[in-house]
């Protein structure tokens, strides 16, 4: 009978746990329809539940000038106002299993709803697959004026434990935690003034963006460089070809989802033209940046630095091309990848001064920088097929314009049901121009 009771029970706290577990999977779908349609204050309400954001979250986010004018004005020199900009989310993204509403701050149009959109078909089929190297930055230091480069080059080699113990002294705080310089890379290199021997410290920043970090270490073990070689130390910064700190993304996207196996050839094609010339390849990268950047932004990172990485990182074989890889598998699908230097972070720069930023972090719910990383990644994937399916189909204007004419309707002053009767009529003759959209209101307001 005991038995008996005892396993009654199990069944029903077995059955209680899986409905607590469904309604947490309930709870964490990204997915969601119409959202479109709510209003600034409801969409907030979802994502705040979404992500279990406070009251106060809420607040900073709706606020639209949660950065109070002293902290701006510690931020940067000369400061003599705050400019705020668009935070949307990004829907639909499953990423290695956990779905994610993506924080994007923007001033372009279509961004938000491509990349939404792209996520919704490769969460079909599972979603996003990520991963990275690690967080191992590169600070470079410039060694001129050594009449014998190599042989300085294995002098430095030698000293290694010595160079790793003085960059390491100048932060004890990235060391406690496990990171700080763990190995070194010497070239010599042909300039336009001779040969220069050139300094890699490979440090590990952990969950810092790491600029400061290395570049302090830099400073810090040239003169000791300079001792042992007879040089001269030039330069002592960080590189943004951040090769060891690469952040990777895949998805596959079914034929069925994306229209048939037709419009996957298309996208390969499309994708092969990318690959092949430097013109088109600046624009497909263009637009892997309008899901990247927008991310890097609002979690308050160095949109510079991550936009000069991706560049170069891009040419790193010589040749400029894209950062996204497009094929067709053995089933007929879809197949991409994305890989480039990621370097972001989640202490120091911005992101912990800004009240937006660390809100932003907190609705990703990452634990580590190289994890905020990978979304960053997966963003730029989806983003990248939103644009290029867009372009090898139906053309990438018949999305734009509508946004477009909502935007000329807003400046013309348009407001509520009067905007969507002009962004219609617009649209719709295909004129989306500002002078239309004013004569339109204009028509409009004679008529009232
Ligand atoms: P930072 O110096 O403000 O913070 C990093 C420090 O935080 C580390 O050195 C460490 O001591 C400490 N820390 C505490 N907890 C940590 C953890 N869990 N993981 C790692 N470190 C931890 O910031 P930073 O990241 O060194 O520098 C980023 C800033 O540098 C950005 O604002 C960037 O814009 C700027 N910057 C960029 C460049 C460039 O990209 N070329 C050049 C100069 C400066």
């Amino acid at each position: 009978m005991l038995l008996y009771i005892l396993l009654i029970q199990g069944f029903i706290n077995y059955q209680a746990i899986m409905l607590c577990n469904e309604r947490m999977n309930e709870m964490k779908n990204s997915s969601y329809s119409g959202f479109y349609k709510l209003s600034p204050e409801e969409r907030l309400a979802e994502a705040a539940e979404f992500c279990g954001l406070s009251e106060e979250d809420k607040a900073v986010i709706s606020s639209g000038n949660s950065l109070d004018m002293d902290k701006a004005d510690h931020m940067i020199e000369n400061v003599i106002g705050r400019f705020t900009l668009p935070m949307a989310v990004g829907l639909n993204f499953t990423i290695n299993g956990k779905d994610y509403l993506i924080p994007m701050v923007s001033e372009e149009p279509s961004v938000v709803a491509a990349a939404s959109n792209a996520a919704k078909m490769a969460r079909e089929n599972g979603g996003f697959y990520t991963s990275n190297t690690g967080a191992i930055m590169i600070a470079q230091i410039q060694l001129i004026d050594i009449p014998n480069p190599n042989f300085a080059k294995i002098k430095i080699y030698e000293n290694k434990s010595k160079i790793i113990e003085i960059c390491n002294e100048k932060d004890p705080t990235l060391v406690k935690f496990g990171g700080g310089m763990e190995d070194l890379e010497v070239r010599v290199i042909d300039t336009l003034q001779g040969k220069m021997v050139i300094v890699h410290l490979k440090v590990n920043t952990l969950d810092a963006m790491g600029a400061n970090a290395v570049n302090t270490m830099a400073e810090a073990v040239a003169p000791f460089l300079e001792e042992i070689t007879g040089g001269k130390a030039y330069l002592r910064i960080l590189s943004n070809l951040a090769v060891h700190r690469l952040a990777r993304a895949r998805t596959v996207i079914k034929k069925e989802t994306l229209g048939g196996e037709e419009i996957v050839d298309k996208i390969v094609t499309a994708y092969a033209f990318a690959a092949a010339d430097p013109f088109r390849a600046a624009t497909h990268n263009k637009g892997i940046m309008n899901g990247i950047i927008p991310v890097v932004l609002a979690t308050g990172n160095d949109t510079r630095a991550i936009e000069s990485g991706a560049h170069a990182y891009a040419s790193i074989s010589g040749k400029y091309t894209s950062l996204t890889t497009w094929e067709k598998n053995a089933d007929g699908d879809l197949v991409g990848t994305i890989e480039l230097p990621m370097a972001v972070g989640l202490v120091g720069g911005a992101t912990k001064i800004h009240p937006t930023a660390q809100v932003a972090v907190k609705m990703l719910g990452v634990k580590s920088a190289t994890e905020l990383g990978e979304i960053i990644a997966a963003v730029g994937l989806a983003q990248n097929m939103a644009a290029i399916k867009a372009l090898a189909t139906e053309g990438i204007q018949r999305g734009h314009m509508s946004l477009h004419a909502r935007n000329l309707a807003t400046v013309a002053g348009a407001k509520g049901e009067v905007m969507e009767e002009i962004v219609k009529k617009m649209v719709s003759e295909k004129n989306v121009r500002l002078e239309y959209a004013q004569e339109l209101l204009k028509e409009y307001e004679n008529r009232k």
